[in-house]
């Protein structure tokens, strides 16, 4: 099968070419937002949503405009594919997956991409790489990029430029001969599994949470915008990005050894944004860990909810199984010995006691056996479903990361 994989590494750019970069990423930043406010007032206008060939045009205007001439200094294709992104943007929130688009600013994300492999040369020998109005650029070259070459992603992230390098390649697979497993996704333990296993919760945050503190609180300090303020905010940008280095990590090693083990993995079809919320419980029934979902402590497991099941979305397929998603209904409240369904039966967050047939057995256990149940019944009642996912037939978009 087919497989997309990004392999990413720390550039050493020149001063110029530095200064070139902050302006192409912001030139990017600038046609996304100008793009979002056009859809935005073109819809309150009564107007119909402006597909990218036609956004595309306007793009070419905005070149060519007195006004913002010096779009023309960067890339074309770079900001063309910034209208990909809002395109994107809205078909993720147009199908439900995600909120409605929101205007970029500067320092978040900072990113372009080259979507074009012919303009692009790739010298690993010399650990350097040709890009567009860049020239060649030397990066950190820590390991082989496999495959033939897709597209490249330039980004800054703690005050360092990074190249993603995307490549497609043929990889074979070996079926894995574990069966099928379910998971159930917590607080208190991230993932449980039907088998027993179960993975710790995420604790890269907490490990830097001191560290975070002080870092902005040191910010806070310093004269908005001044230098100090600007090297305060720079230490702030790296703590946050050891911490999405540390859970990319944790998420990448669980993800591999769940698709690897098993050929048939269940999870809970849950709208991540909504899996927090939904933790914290109803009125009737509060959640016992309200705090934890709270502010940062939330955004960071939202993140790695969504990441984890991001990653299971292509993996399993390439170890040649698949990811059945399964309608969150019961998981927790039925006894997987009986069947009896009520919400006696989880007397706490942690045990459950089934009140008809007395079966006891860890609370998440019982909810990952459920979904792996409920996928079981989904596959048989069901084998052309497209909620199944069948696999290994087209590369999925989706991409694991080397950091370097
Ligand atoms: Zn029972």
């Amino acid at each position: 099968m087919q497989r997309l994989q990004a392999f990413k590494f720390e550039l050493m750019p020149t001063g110029e070419q530095q200064h070139q970069m902050r302006r192409f990423a912001g030139s990017c930043r600038f046609v996304f937002n100008k793009a979002l406010a056009l859809q935005k007032e073109n819809y309150e206008a009564g107007g119909k949503f402006i597909g990218y060939v036609a956004m595309a045009k306007h793009l070419t205007a905005w070149r060519n405009s007195l006004e913002t001439f010096w779009l023309k200094d960067a890339p074309v294709h770079p900001l063309q594919h910034a209208l990909k992104d809002l395109e994107k943007a809205y078909k993720n929130f147009f199908e439900k997956r995600a909120d409605f688009p929101r205007f970029k600013r500067k320092g978040q994300r900072d990113s372009f991409r080259y979507p074009d492999p012919k303009q692009i040369k790739l010298d690993q020998a010399n650990g350097r790489i040709f890009l567009p109005k860049l020239g060649w650029l030397r990066y950190r070259n820590s390991r082989e990029a496999l495959g033939e070459l897709r597209n490249v992603t330039v980004s800054l992230s703690g005050g360092k430029w990074f190249v993603s390098i995307q490549t497609r390649r043929d990889v074979e697979t070996q079926l894995p001969h574990d069966g099928a497993v379910g998971i159930d996704m917590g607080i208190a333990r991230f993932a449980t599994l039907s088998d027993g296993t179960f993975y710790a919760p995420l604790h890269s945050f907490k490990r830097h949470e001191t560290a975070l503190r002080r870092a902005q609180r040191v910010m806070s300090r310093k004269t908005k915008f001044s230098n100090n303020w600007k090297k305060a905010k720079v230490r702030v940008q790296r703590i946050h990005s050891r911490i999405g280095n540390a859970r990319r990590d944790f998420l990448h090693k669980a993800t591999t050894t769940i698709s690897q083990n098993h050929a048939m993995v269940c999870i809970e079809d849950l709208q991540v944004r909504n899996m927090s919320r939904s933790a914290a419980g109803s009125s009737e029934q509060p959640g016992k860990q309200v705090r934890a979902k709270s502010g940062l402590n939330k955004a960071i497991l939202d993140q790695g909810w969504a990441e984890f099941r991001r990653q299971l979305d292509y993996k399993p397929a390439w170890n040649g199984g698949h990811l059945i998603a399964v309608p969150p209904r019961n998981t927790s409240r039925t006894c997987p010995c009986c069947g009896h369904v009520s919400a006696d039966n989880r007397q706490t967050q942690a045990r459950f006691l089934c009140v008809e047939c007395g079966f006891e057995e860890n609370a998440d256990v019982v909810g990952a056996i459920n979904v792996l149940r409920a996928g079981h019944a989904r596959l048989a009642c069901a084998d052309t479903s497209p909620e199944v996912r069948a696999s290994g037939q087209e590369p999925t978009e989706a991409t694991i990361q080397f950091s370097v």
